[in-house]
């Protein structure tokens, strides 16, 4: 992107992620150079006016990291779970924090003074990826974050997709198995339902109680509400028990379906995998997923793509969340503003 002429040289763009369990923030110079980061947990049970205060905290400890202070900041990018309304700055929903139309962006900008933008938060980590990450130089990018939950970004022309409804690219909401498992959001057969680590978690669980053998056993037993870990599946993964490895080559081959049909669908440049399970397994899923997306899609497209991993770990989304900032930022002054 050109640099502004009418824009500060030592303007500072703040990106925030903000997630179920984390508030990450990080201070950027205006070519999105990192300047100084804070990460605390979310503590959900505050409610959200407390967690956004949290955030304030949170902010505020980025900028002393980078030595620079609230009144250099030009614009602020955040990145929430949704469904959300990116141009009014409300989130919709969360199941994750448990809120329901709620104008994080107003409230923000209420207490640091400066403009604030939202959009969904792997949208974002698409969008940092994209600018910085594994799929610079790409035109259109799908990227698929598997953790918790399965949520997706899709770039054309450089561009996120948000689409009629704004929250366009819930891949982790495409159907992969008719009748499957039900998903979090009432549907049958959603990939989210088959290969998040929430799923894996679940039937890992149930297997066990079955009578099932895995090195996970005493975890599962032990610990009926703490959730397995994706570092924790990858280490019994690692160490062939045979349960988990069965599991996690399901996941493996249903997101090569969810990346077949997107193939299809849109023929992108390059597909990125990120999100916890590909941060704690790197590359070794990536050919069982390339195999499967390469089986489900036509050779013209499968030929065309890259499929690769996630390279910005966790900053993905504050550094998303910062050229978002500085997008809307520009389009402002572009419109003469
Ligand atoms: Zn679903």
């Amino acid at each position: 992107m050109p640099r502004n002429k009418k824009s500060p040289s030592n303007e500072i763009l703040l990106g925030i992620d903000l997630g179920g369990t984390k508030i990450l923030a990080g201070a950027f110079d205006s070519s999105i150079r990192l300047l100084g980061s804070a990460k605390r947990p979310t503590l959900r049970e505050v409610g959200p006016d407390g967690v956004t205060a949290r955030i304030v905290e949170t902010v505020t400890e980025a900028l002393q990291t980078a030595g620079r202070s609230l009144h250099e900041v030009t614009g602020v990018g955040i990145g929430a779970p949704g469904p959300l309304d990116p141009d009014t700055g409300v989130v919709l929903t969360t199941p994750n924090l448990g809120w329901e139309n709620f104008p994080l962006a107003a409230k923000l900008s209420e207490a640091l003074g400066k403009p604030v933008f939202l959009d969904n938060d792997v949208k974002l980590a698409a969008l940092g990826e994209t600018r910085h990450g594994a799929a610079v130089g790409a035109n259109s990018v799908v990227a698929l974050w598997v953790g918790t939950g399965i949520g997706g970004g899709v770039l054309v022309g450089g561009r996120l997709v948000h689409g009629a409804g704004k929250n366009a690219a819930e891949l982790g909401h495409m159907v992969v198995k008719a009748n499957g498992p039900r998903c979090g959001c009432g549907v049958r057969g959603h990939l989210e339902a088959l290969a998040s680590r929430s799923s894996i978690e679940r039937d890992l669980r149930e297997a066990v109680a079955w009578g099932t053998k895995s090195r996970l056993e005493r975890l599962v037993k032990k610990n009926k509400t703490r959730q397995i870990r994706s570092s924790e599946l990858y280490r019994a993964y690692e160490k062939g028990d045979d349960l988990t490895r069965r599991l996690i080559h399901r996941a493996a081959r249903y997101i090569g379906i969810g990346v077949g049909n997107m193939l299809n669908i849109l023929s992108p440049e390059r597909v990125v995998l990120g999100g916890g399970i590909f941060e704690a397994f790197g590359e070794d899923l990536l050919e069982r997923i390339k195999t499967s997306a390469r089986k489900n899609s036509f050779d013209v497209a499968f030929d065309a793509c890259e499929i690769v991993i996630a390279k910005l770990g966790e900053e993905a989304g504050v550094i998303g969340a910062a050229e978002l900032a500085k997008d809307k930022l520009g389009e402002r002054r572009n419109a003469g503003r």
